[in-house]
């Protein structure tokens, strides 16, 4: 069985002022999963992936990384942070030094790797991104997206074995949102564990296979995609929208069309297609034996009518 890298038990979280962020949390991620964690703003997304690496302590309950209790203590948290990484969604966060190459550098020099180590990680990781020849940019002067990456380029070059990324695309445009969805999903082909939050459907769909719907701090419910928007209630509960393919599926599906709700563009397209062909289908029995039936008895004669009805429905059984 896979073993768990990341779970928490009933884990709570009481901000200093009182807001309670997140109640009574179990989650389990395994190794190697894509996992995303859903929910609209404000329904505690950030704070939990603050407990992923020590940043916030629960305020009750456990959070386990590969099945220890999280470990408080400096050297622990030293362990942790180069086991968990994470990019948060704001990238001026996390940059802070006056070029790409020294903030990308940062994480692996405090890991007391060698300094040609520490060059190759860097080098390796801005590849990695698409950011090679901006190593003497001044991070203030990239663009959102560029900056972005470079965030990313840092926590890589940490090598760390889960990735934690908080609204991968926000900022991005649809080409770069795409770029880093598809390193997302090759790091993770290479054993990285993915943990993304969004309220982007259409992007977690493609990318997640296990989802969980976070809403006012709690978990409201987990599953595959497929079970997650086949429940048009918990979405909306969650305060989030279906995929448009699914939001088009299920109104067919209301209208009387023999359809599974499908999520991708391509899915869809090929339901559609089917459930249209079926129902054509049917009007042309109707048709036949109905409003048809004298004039085709009268043209084709009633021997012949008989076989067309006979293959017709032959082919619907
Ligand atoms: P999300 O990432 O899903 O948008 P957050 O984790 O940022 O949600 O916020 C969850 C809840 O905690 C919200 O009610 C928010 O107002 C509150 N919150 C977030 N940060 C703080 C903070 N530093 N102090 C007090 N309350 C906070």
């Amino acid at each position: 069985m896979t073993k768990a890298i990341i779970e928490t038990e009933n884990m709570s979280y009481i901000y200093p002022d009182g807001t309670s962020a997140l109640q009574d949390i179990n989650i389990e991620i395994k190794k190697g999963e894509r996992a995303a964690i859903i929910g609209s703003n404000g329904a505690g997304k950030s704070t939990l992936f603050l407990h992923f690496n020590g940043i916030l302590k629960p305020s009750s309950g456990v959070i386990k990384i590969d099945g220890e209790p999280l470990n408080y203590k400096k050297d622990g948290l030293l362990r942790t942070r180069q086991k968990v990484g994470i990019v948060f969604q704001n990238p001026d966060d996390q940059l802070f030094a006056p070029t790409v190459e020294e903030d990308v550098a940062f994480g692996p020099m405090n890991l007391g790797l060698s300094i040609e180590e520490v060059e190759n990680r860097v080098k390796e990781s801005l590849a990695m991104v698409g950011m090679s020849g901006l190593e003497k940019k001044a991070p203030h002067h990239l663009s959102g997206g560029q900056k972005k990456r470079v965030a990313i380029a840092g926590i890589l070059a940490m090598k760390p074995e889960i990735m934690v990324m908080d609204e991968p695309t926000t900022g991005l445009d649809p080409q770069g949102a795409k770029q880093i969805m598809s390193l997302l999903y090759e790091l993770n082909q290479d054993d990285m564990s993915i943990i993304i939050s969004s309220h982007d459907v259409e992007i977690i769909t493609q990318f997640a296979d296990k989802i969980f719907v976070l809403h006012e701090g709690s978990f409201i419910g987990q599953g595959s995609p497929n079970e997650i928007f086949n429940n048009p209630e918990l979405v909306e509960k969650a305060n989030l929208a279906l995929p448009k393919s699914a939001a088009l599926l299920h109104l067919l599906k209301e209208n009387g069309f023999s359809c599974d709700v499908k999520l991708t563009v391509d899915d869809a397209y090929h339901e559609i297609l089917h459930a249209l062909g079926t129902d054509a289908y049917h009007n042309l029995l109707h048709l036949v034996k109905n409003e048809y039936h004298h004039q085709l008895l009268h043209e084709l004669g009633e021997d012949n009518y008989h076989k067309l009805l006979h293959l017709l429905e032959e082919e619907h059984n």
